[in-house]
């Protein structure tokens, strides 16, 4: 039965399972399963998206020129080293297809974004993951496992699913052990979220060094997740590499021009991430208070561990069911290696209590 025979590695994918969308039988849903903005996108951007309708049938600009010039405005950063993508999963897809390949490893640690592994296998690099330290990734654990064959080593800052950060000082030890030829791409999915000295996304490395990368994403704090819009920001080679592998057209003129509205909508944003912080501080003391240990996030999303204190009672699965039942969709974390854990994305006040209350209930019921 010889038939086409995929690359090695691409057999060997798990492939990604999304946070649940439906209860069936729940009269209102309340989605906290895969961190998207709790307060919906910018009515600019909306407002943008919806005068776009009689232009579709018209290419978008292939370099995406109002986007990257639009960021480049708001953080500060030069446009011609910022290449837009359907998604940042696309460019860290599209980053570990460049640089690692057959023979080549790829680093990342223990309980970091789940994709790292995927993209490693399916471009036939070998993913090494590097234990972590309190769930949180550890310099010397990743560098003890940088090798002749690492090609990339991949951090979420902050790292989804576990909320932690590394310091912008550990981030600079980082960096200054690895080898030149190793590409240091720090994931800043949810720096938006981030006001904390600290704290880095990341882009001084990439303005100091050429092996350094770094993405962001409209998913998060923006709420664009359905128009599939992310960024990165690299040396001018990276750049130019990406540009070269990228779709001709891989961002859609929506996306581009919702972006630019999300992008100088910055009280809104400003709102969002004011919200998310009261919301994931007063959610966090209400679910100790029900006798469960919450890891400490700084990004719109927590994880709540039901080992330990409560017995029998220790069943994240059968908490998430729980929660279900009611309507309210959280993550299960076994893919990660996390199976006594969930993780909850930061909704509005109101839903916050919900949830809080139910997983109240699930601990005294
Ligand atoms: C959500 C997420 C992304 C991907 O977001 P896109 O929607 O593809 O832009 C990347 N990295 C991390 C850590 C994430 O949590």
């Amino acid at each position: 039965m010889a038939g086409p025979i995929p690359n090695p590695g691409i057999l060997d994918i798990a492939a990604y399972v999304g946070g649940e969308a439906h209860a069936p039988g729940a009269d209102r849903l309340i989605r906290l399963a895969s961190n998207e903005g709790a307060y919906g996108p910018s009515p600019k951007a909306m407002e943008a998206y919806k005068a776009l309708a009689g232009e579709i049938h018209r290419y978008p600009d292939g370099h995406a020129t109002a986007l990257r010039e639009a960021i480049g405005r708001r953080f500060g950063y030069d446009p011609a080293r910022i290449v837009c993508g359907a998604g940042s999963d696309e460019l860290l897809q599209l980053l570990t297809k460049c640089y690692a390949g057959p023979g080549s490893e790829v680093l990342y640690s223990r309980h970091g974004f789940l994709i790292y592994p995927i993209a490693a296998k399916a471009a036939g690099a070998t993913p090494v993951a590097a234990p972590e330290t309190g769930l949180k990734a550890d310099v010397d654990a990743l560098l003890a496992r940088v090798n002749d064959r690492t090609r990339i080593v991949f951090v979420a800052n902050p790292n989804n699913p576990t909320g932690s950060y590394l310091t912008s000082r550990e981030l600079a030890r980082l960096h200054a052990g690895l080898p030149r030829h190793v590409l240091l791409v720090i994931d800043a999915a949810y720096a938006e979220f981030v006001r904390l000295n600290d704290y880095s996304s990341g882009a001084e490395f990439v303005e100091s060094f050429p092996n350094v990368v770094m993405t962001r994403t409209f998913s998060k704090l923006y709420a664009l997740g359905g128009l599939r819009l992310g960024w990165a920001y690299c040396s001018q080679p990276v750049a130019d590499v990406l540009n070269r592998v990228r779709g001709p057209f891989n961002v859609s003129s929506a996306a581009i021009a919702a972006g630019v509205a999300a992008l100088e909508d910055v009280a809104f944003a400003e709102k969002s991430r004011q919200l998310n912080e009261e919301n994931r501080a007063a959610f966090t003391r209400a679910v100790t208070a029900a006798g469960l240990t919450v890891h400490p996030s700084i990004a719109n999303f927590v994880l709540v561990d039901f080992s330990g204190q409560l017995g029998q009672k220790a069943d994240a699965e059968q908490a998430r069911q729980f929660l279900k039942a009611r309507g309210i969709l959280v993550r299960q974390m076994g893919a990660y290696g996390l199976g006594n854990c969930l993780r909850i994305s930061i909704g509005t006040a109101e839903e916050m209590q919900t949830v809080a209350q139910g997983l109240a209930d699930w601990v005294h019921g």
